[in-house]
């Protein structure tokens, strides 16, 4: 099966081809100016596109696009027998580049925008043929319609794969490949702020035995409890994850090691009482923390992930902070990564 996003640019690409044939047939028969003009208006198009996706303000340069379009368009048409010139097909395509990309109400507004254009363009420039056989216009503002309508169900089915892609389907939680990007934004605030992150690794303590004694069945009962106890007792602005398998992680914006602790502690003694799925299990957890410009997923992942083993290795059931036992005290610098 295409993923939604691929058949989205497979989608242009057809649109794009269509218009060309369209506009290269006809240019022995209207002349080749609509043609230069649709060629003019696939290149912006496509320049505006890979803007776009760039951009911050993308509003813009779907404006942009939309506005130039349509300036080529009815150039193109003028010079090519009005109502009845292929160029105006190639109206549909600032509708087409809004429709994955903004709300719906924004590609409706586009729309509305595109066909009165269409509409008021073909009259204008040769209202007696348009009265005379309006069809083309007809067609073309069904071909518009029907791209957009298509287009838009494509990109809602490519949101919810996105989404799909950031939750884990078990606990609810989100997932390793979601915590980058948040990672990234809450690096760069802490940075502007000087203020702190701190990482929990969390691992479930002989967490096969419970797959091998009771079941897989239960062993997902356990891992679904468990996160609903680690989300439980923390703030808005903290976040949990699951790492996989049995691992979790807990992201603590503006927390420095010492509060980590307590806050990892108290996780590990509520699981421990409990019994998430009706199993004494118990947990182990690394913390690691960095302030400012020392913050680096890679380290911090490092530190959090050592201490962690040494929880281990210590015998399970405990929070071990990255450094020397000291550390738990003060918050701690760790060198950024290259
Ligand atoms: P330790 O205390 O050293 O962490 O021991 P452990 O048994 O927890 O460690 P190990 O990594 O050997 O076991 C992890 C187990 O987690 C193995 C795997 O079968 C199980 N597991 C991973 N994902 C899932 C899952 O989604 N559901 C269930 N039920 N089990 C899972
Ligand atoms: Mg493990
Ligand atoms: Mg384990």
């Amino acid at each position: 099966m295409l993923e939604a996003g691929s058949l989205v640019r497979l989608t242009r690409v057809w649109v794009s081809l269509l218009v060309a044939v369209a506009t290269a047939t006809a240019g022995p028969f209207v002349g080749w100016w609509p043609s230069i003009f649709g060629a003019l208006s696939a290149l912006q198009v496509a320049t505006l596109d890979r803007r776009v996706a760039r951009s911050a303000r993308p509003e813009r340069y779907v404006a942009a696009s939309f506005l130039s379009t349509a300036i080529f368009a009815t150039a193109g048409a003028a010079t090519s027998g009005g109502p009845q010139s292929p160029m105006l097909v190639l109206v549909a395509l600032p509708a087409i580049l809004m429709a994955n990309r903004f709300r719906r109400p924004v590609v409706v507004a586009g729309l509305t925008a595109t066909l009165a254009i269409l509409l008021l363009g073909s009259v204008a420039v040769d209202p007696g043929s348009f009265a005379e056989d309006p069809s083309l216009v007809l067609v073309t503002c069904a071909l518009v319609i029907g791209v957009v309508v298509f287009t838009l169900s494509l990109s809602d089915t490519e949101m919810a794969l996105r989404e799909d892609a950031r939750v884990d389907h078990l606990t609810g939680l989100h997932n390793r490949a979601s915590l980058a990007s948040r990672f990234d934004e809450l690096r760069s605030q802490a940075r502007v702020t000087g203020s702190s992150i701190a990482l929990v690794v969390y691992d479930l303590d002989r967490f096969k035995s419970v797959n091998d004694d009771l079941g897989h069945d239960r062993g997902d009962a356990v891992l679904r409890d468990t996160a609903a106890l680690l989300r439980r007792h923390l703030r808005a602005e903290d976040l949990v994850y699951r790492l996989g398998g049995e691992e979790f992680c807990v992201l603590l914006p503006g927390v420095g090691v010492t509060e980590a602790l307590e806050i990892a502690q108290r996780q590990r003694e509520s699981i421990e009482e409990a019994r998430p799925g009706g199993v004494a299990i118990t947990v182990s957890g690394g913390v690691a923390a960095a302030r400012g410009y020392a913050i680096a997923w890679e380290s911090l992942f490092q530190h959090a992930d050592a201490a962690l083993l040494r929880a281990k290795r210590e015998g399970r059931n405990r929070i071990v902070v990255d450094g020397d036992d000291d550390a738990a005290d003060a918050d701690v610098d760790l060198p950024a990564a290259a």
